[in-house]
């Protein structure tokens, strides 16, 4: 009899290859499909030796795996989803799963799920973090869906994970598209930590005149302490880094155009829909759409207006309020997307398990850090924790590193070195741990000239009043 293959991957791209030679590394039987004869090729050749398919052929892959089957399917994440589901469904007998492993957005996930229940075909939406590298050593995997159909994978999925203490870096997220949607958080999070580093980087480099190798030093010396994380070890690297072409530092060779695929401006649109403030992953988003006006920036600059005066600046003393404010951020943003998370775990009933997200992003994800660790931590004291800001321990962090963020922005804002993700955290924290605001106003103009109604501070009820 002809071998079964046990997990089948469709899209042999950047993340699908290496996903599914960590599967294969693993003891699986495994088979791969692409359009793309080329890659294919690659990944035959990648698997010579082990027992694998490789193939352009949609029949010989379906035909190939063993039942019920288990196929993720890797695509860029919008149509190529739907036209892969499209082809393969026909194909397929009820209890096959199907997986779709990219970064689709969640309605699509609920309408792909629904559709292909009516077939009995399973459908899973996982997120998976790590990139290129991760998916080979050990990606994050967040897998949401019918939790059946995800036990039908777990063995898996457990052992292609990061582990952290021995712990697998995936855990069931909650029904229908949990996972998609707690890797869209995720991105959104990655979005508003990159910003955040960015902005530092910017007043190090213009303000405190550091060259690329004081940078990569400094951030190889964050890395050790509590900023611990994959995005500030790659930092350290990447200042590191020379151009081959030209033999300066690569970082400085690199446009400063960030694209975007759109997870970022996911999480924030939605966050919007549920109406909860995430303004430093928004601030992300807003500056990636900056940098994209490189023609408009270049023809209003104003030049190299910052660093106007002479100073006395202490280099130490401003690595010091960086590496307190870039902390201080960090835990912020966090807790705009753990908010998120909880908001959404409400209003989508997804049954999400905040501790088992922060244990599962400890490792193999972009956003994994030391400061996870604290927030799985909170989250194991009151799993229904309404906010990060309301442990103690993470309020008295950002207590102890507010004043240095407070100091660290007096030195953005007086040499025009743009930091809107930073003080966007600071004015998050400065507003939403202040028990009175001015919107006391805004609802005034709104009644005022929309007869639009307001509650008042004495009594209950609803009010409108001729103003003026
Ligand atoms: P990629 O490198 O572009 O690979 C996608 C592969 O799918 C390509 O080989 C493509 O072939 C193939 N493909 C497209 N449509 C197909 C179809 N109808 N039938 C068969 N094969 C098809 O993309 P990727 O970076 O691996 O990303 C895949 C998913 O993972 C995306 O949702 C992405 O957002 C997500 N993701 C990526 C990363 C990352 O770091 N790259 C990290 C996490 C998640 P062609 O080249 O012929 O189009």
């Amino acid at each position: 009899m002809a071998t079964k293959y046990d997990f089948g991957l469709i899209g042999l791209g950047v993340m699908g290859r290496n996903f599914l030679l960590n599967v294969s590394d693993h003891g699986y039987s495994v088979a791969g499909l692409d359009r793309d004869p080329e890659k294919v090729e690659a990944f035959a050749n990648d698997t010579e030796g082990k027992v694998s398919l490789s193939t352009t052929d949609a029949k010989e892959f379906v035909q190939g795996l063993s039942t019920p089957r288990k196929i993720m399917i890797l695509v860029p994440a919008g149509q190529a989803v739907d036209a892969v589901i499209e082809q393969f469904e026909s194909m397929l007998e009820p209890c096959d799963l199907l997986i779709d492993g990219g970064n689709s957005l969640y309605t699509d996930t609920n309408r792909r799920m629904k559709r292909l229940s009516e077939k009995d075909i399973l459908y899973l939406g996982v997120g998976v973090s790590g990139g290129e590298e991760g998916a080979r050593r050990g990606p994050s995997i967040m897998p949401g869906g019918d939790q059946k159909a995800y036990e039908m994978v777990a063995p898996i999925l457990e052992s292609v994970a990061a582990k952290v203490n021995d712990e697998p870096c995936v855990a069931y997220m909650g029904n229908t598209s949990a996972g998609n949607y707690v890797k869209m958080v995720h991105n959104g999070i990655e979005y508003g930590l990159m910003q955040l580093i960015a902005e530092v980087y910017d007043l190090l480099l213009r303000h405190g005149r550091l060259s690329n190798a004081e940078l990569s030093e400094v951030f190889e010396k964050w890395n050790k302490g509590r900023l611990q994380s994959f995005l500030i070890e790659i930092t350290s690297q990447i200042f590191k880094t020379k151009d081959d072409i030209t033999g300066n530092s690569l970082v400085d060779m690199v446009l400063d155009k960030a694209k975007q695929k759109g997870t970022g401006k996911w999480t924030s649109q939605n966050a919007m829909d549920l109406g909860i403030a995430t303004p430093t992953i928004d601030a992300a988003v807003s500056m990636r759409q900056i940098s994209g006006q490189k023609d408009l920036r270049q023809s209003m600059s104003t030049g190299n207006r910052y660093a106007l005066e002479e100073y006395n600046l202490d280099k130490e003393e401003l690595i010091n309020l960086a590496e307190r404010a870039l902390y201080f951020s960090t835990v912020v943003t966090y807790a705009q997307g753990f908010q998120l998370l909880s908001v959404a775990n409400e209003g989508y009933k997804y049954e999400l398990d905040m501790e088992a997200i922060a244990r599962i992003w400890r490792g193999g994800c972009i956003i994994r850090a030391a400061f996870l660790e604290d927030i799985r931590s909170a989250y194991q004291q009151k799993p229904n924790l309404p906010h990060l800001f309301a442990n103690a321990e993470i309020r008295g962090v950002l207590e102890d590193n507010s004043s240095a963020t407070r100091n660290l922005m007096i030195h953005a804002l007086q040499n025009r070195i743009p930091a809107l993700a930073l003080s966007s955290a600071l004015n998050y924290y400065d507003a939403i741990t202040t028990a009175r605001l001015p919107l006391n106003l805004v609802q005034a103009q709104r009644d005022f000239f929309g007869a639009h109604t307001y509650e008042r501070t004495d009594r209950e009820g609803i009010f409108h009043s001729q103003w003026g």
